[in-house]
């Protein structure tokens, strides 16, 4: 039985933790939050994603149709599919609606004409056509409860309000309050996504390719009639608008104005500043596509760093990183991508214990 260090109480890092327990092997979670899943993992856009996003990258969605139906199976009670979800293709889409159909066809996902009284909720100018998918979101509180309930089953260590502040091979230092304390461990899996290089630059190891990028997601209330409907337009600069199940309220991304700045991890550390609320411009825009928009109320916006692997920018893919360190053999970093990658973090762990 090995011991193993996750660092990082986000869904994926409790993932790892009860994998690695389901296998026997003993197991320290530690997480800086004083509960999990408080970071990525619920400020964001809570789709489940069924392939649609990505008609510029074939493989991830016909590999995200698969995490759907495992990710939907498994957490059932997380899962809202109470609303209708409709994809509208602008006349500057990256993809025409034609292509977006057949796309849809060629991996299988369901896809309709949207009716009349959909339809003329755009403006016909700017939307070329509109399609009825079947995509649903997430309720990220229950889906931690979920979690929170399994990890509760096992006998994983575990370290809330904990950070580890230093990795070096099979030594690791954990401060937890006014304490720092060293442990040695066989292997350790850092599941910190945005965080991922900070221990890796400290540890001077291979740092992982990242592109950070500072977002805002806005959560509003939007008028009876998109009350239980979720709106992405595609592809390319524009926006969704779906149901935000753990507030009860619709989040609101827009591609240009979520995220704020970016910036690549190097070897000195970026810090981190404010920026004001981008939520007007956002607003503006999307009804100008969907001018019932206008009349939503804003409630607040919701901050965090976005973290993705270089090469997934082109097509908008999420491949998942699961990478064993080449200078501290049993030193892995792992990042999911899209909440749904469990299939592909789950045989990974498998592959390396
Ligand atoms: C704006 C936005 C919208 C998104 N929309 C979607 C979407 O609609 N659908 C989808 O599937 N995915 C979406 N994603 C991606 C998704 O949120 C992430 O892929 C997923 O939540 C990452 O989970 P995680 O466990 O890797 O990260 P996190 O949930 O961020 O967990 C990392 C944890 O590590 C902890 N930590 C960091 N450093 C340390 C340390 N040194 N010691 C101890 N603990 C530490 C943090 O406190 C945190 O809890 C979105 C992401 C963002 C930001």
């Amino acid at each position: 039985m090995s011991k193993n260090l996750v660092i990082g109480g986000g869904f994926y890092g409790c993932l790892v933790a009860l994998e690695l327990n389901k296998h026997g092997h003993q197991v320290i979670l530690v997480e800086s939050e004083n509960d999990f899943m408080q970071r990525a993992s619920y400020i964001n856009q809570a789709r489940i994603h069924q392939g649609y996003h990505y008609p510029r990258s074939f493989l991830t969605a016909l590999r995200s149709r698969q995490n759907f139906t495992h990710f939907v199976k498994e957490f059932p009670e997380c899962v809202d599919n109470s609303f209708d979800k409709y994809y509208a293709i602008a006349h500057q889409s990256k993809v025409s609606a034609v292509q977006f159909y057949k796309f849809c066809q060629r991996i299988g996902a369901p896809v309709s004409e949207a009716p009349d009284d959909i339809k003329k909720l755009f403006n016909r100018h700017l939307i070329n056509d509109v399609f009825k998918v079947k995509e649903y979101a997430f309720d990220a509180v229950i889906l931690k409860e979920i979690i929170a309930t399994k990890l509760a089953k096992t006998d994983i260590d575990i370290r809330l309000n904990s950070t580890v502040i230093h990795i070096e091979k099979d030594v690791v230092v954990i401060q937890e309050g006014q304490n720092q304390k060293t442990i040695t461990v066989d292997r350790i899996f850092n599941c910190t996504y945005s965080n991922l290089n900070r221990l890796i630059v400290d540890a001077k190891l291979e740092m992982i390719p990242l592109k950070h990028e500072y977002t805002e997601m806005a959560l509003i209330e939007v008028p009876d009639p998109l009350k239980k409907v979720g709106i992405t337009v595609m592809d390319g600069p524009f926006f969704s608008c779906m149901p935000f199940p753990s507030r009860k309220l619709h989040s609101l991304s827009h591609v240009r104005y979520t995220p704020h700045y970016h910036w690549v991890d190097r070897e000195e550390k970026e810090y981190i500043h404010k920026s004001d609320s981008l939520y007007t411009a956002m607003i503006r825009d999307a009804a100008r596509y969907l001018p019932l928009l206008m009349n939503s109320n804003y409630i607040e916006s919701l901050w965090e760093i976005k973290t993705v692997l270089p090469q997934s920018e082109g097509d908008d893919s999420r491949p998942i990183l699961f990478k064993e360190s080449e200078k501290a053999p049993g030193v892995f970093s792992v990042m999911g991508g899209k909440i749904d990658n469990i299939i592909d973090i789950r045989e990974q762990v498998q592959k390396v214990i």
